[in-house]
């Protein structure tokens, strides 16, 4: 009985494994046809490890898988609702197969190394399609390779589905209805792109005619024009001021990360609803950033009407999350109201592991799926004085303070006590920030 210490379980988790079915890559998001013969070295050598790696990230919903070298081997690492956990090691050659066969799969050049590929793979498992982004980037040790999983069955894509307020939707919809600039802020990494896209799928689209400078990347913009036929050596100002002869009334333009690109909207916001993302730490340092970068305080105090930025956090397994009782001296702490009278946490482990009857759902983790808790600064006439004075970070937090804008914290708080997450969720969220 060599194997007798694995006990019963894993024996049982041996067969169950046997039964999968490999994930199947349809081909490159590109549309490129892929030839695998030409390659059919580098194939043998890492195709059924490469899928196999796949298979078990995508068995455990992950969202994100990363390879990279590690000193003598490679290091795989699994992101479940964005958490990392080992996924174990691969040998030197191994590691390197698997890598180079993802990036041909992906329809990206296997043997350029030196430079940042992006690609893409469509994929199917167990019946459902995926969509697997990756990218490839050198380090120190040879290059590592990061993958998102994208199940297309989960739609992360409207403020709604994000997880945003009524209410804070609306008046995202109204300000964008007017000339102005809107923007969603945030780190890199952390939603805001998917925040942007929100932004514009929430503007009415049937009343305005709403068009996009930028490529989408696969996503289904619905009533949005692509602006396609800009002159060459053509700025954004030039551009915009074409698009206002068209009567264009919102349009989504490039990130705002050069002084090119601020002036340019800024310039042409009286006429125009401009849409945009900027990478920075908070709604407050992307305020001054854009004053920075625009050189002009009261222009972008005049124009600028909201920026939002997200945090992403894990939702509460439906299937096994516990109600508790909060006691009323304990919501008052945490500024909730007093009518909450359930939240909810994950459950406790059994105490008898043999009783453990895990919940096949979120595969005992006690979440599954992920949501965002939103901050919203609004351009108000007391907002726009310390814009004016220069756009202090900590004056501008304070005037939202003052005048009770929403804050990530709040946000966070209306989603525990809406029962879609936990307080300890929401605790280890912002110990990472
Ligand atoms: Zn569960």
């Amino acid at each position: 009985m060599v194997f007798g210490f694995f006990g019963k379980k894993k024996q049982q988790e041996v067969e169950e494994e046997e039964e999968i079915e490999p994930v199947s890559f349809l081909g490159p998001t590109n549309g490129q046809d892929i030839n695998l013969k030409a390659h059919a070295k580098l194939v043998d050598a890492g195709l059924v490890a490469a899928k196999d790696l796949v298979t078990d990230a995508l068995a455990e919903r992950a969202d994100g898988l990363k390879v990279e070298p590690k000193g003598p081997v490679y290091q795989v690492t699994v992101y479940v609702d964005g958490i990392p956990q080992s996924g174990g090691k691969l040998s030197k050659a191994e590691g390197l197969a698997v890598t180079q066969v993802l990036k041909l799969v992906s329809g990206l050049d296997p043997k350029e190394r030196k430079t940042v590929q992006s690609g893409g793979i469509k994929a199917e498992f167990e019946t459902k399609k995926y969509i697997l982004t990756v990218t490839s980037s050198p380090v120190p040790d040879g290059e590592r390779l990061m993958m998102r999983i994208n199940d297309q069955a989960i739609k992360l894509e409207t403020l709604t589905e994000l997880g945003m307020g009524e209410e804070m939707r609306q008046k995202l919809r109204d300000l964008s209805s007017a000339p102005g600039v809107v923007l969603a802020a945030g780190p890199p990494g952390s939603g805001t792109t998917t925040t942007m896209y929100g932004v514009m799928r929430n503007v009415d689209a049937y009343i305005y005619t709403v068009y996009t400078m930028i490529d989408s990347g696969g996503r289904k913009l619905h009533h949005v024009a692509p602006y396609d036929d800009a002159v060459q050596g053509e700025d954004l100002e030039a551009s915009l001021t074409r698009l206002a002869r068209r009567e264009a009334n919102i349009i989504l333009i490039e990130p705002m990360k050069s002084a090119a690109v601020a002036k340019g909207a800024f310039s042409k916001a009286d006429l125009l609803t401009l849409i945009s993302e900027m990478p920075a730490k908070d709604v407050a340092s992307a305020v001054h950033q854009l004053v920075q970068l625009v050189g002009d305080p009261a222009l972008v105090a005049t124009h600028l009407r909201a920026i939002v930025t997200q945090k992403l956090f894990r939702r509460l397994c439906k299937d096994c999350k516990l109600a508790y009782r909060p006691k009323v001296d304990f919501l008052k702490k945490l500024g909730l109201d007093e009518s909450v009278k359930t939240l909810y946490r994950v459950p406790p482990p059994p105490e008898d592991p043999k009783d453990d009857e895990p919940c096949e759902k979120c595969n005992a983790v006690g979440y599954r799926g992920r949501v965002a808790m939103f901050e919203f600064l609004e351009m108000t006439p007391g907002m726009r004085d310390i814009v004016t004075a220069g756009a202090d970070p900590v004056a501008i937090r304070t005037q939202m303070k003052k005048e009770k804008q929403t804050t990530l914290q709040q946000d966070g708080l209306r989603l525990v006590a809406e029962g879609v997450t936990s307080l300890e969720e929401l605790q280890r969220v912002f110990k990472q920030a």
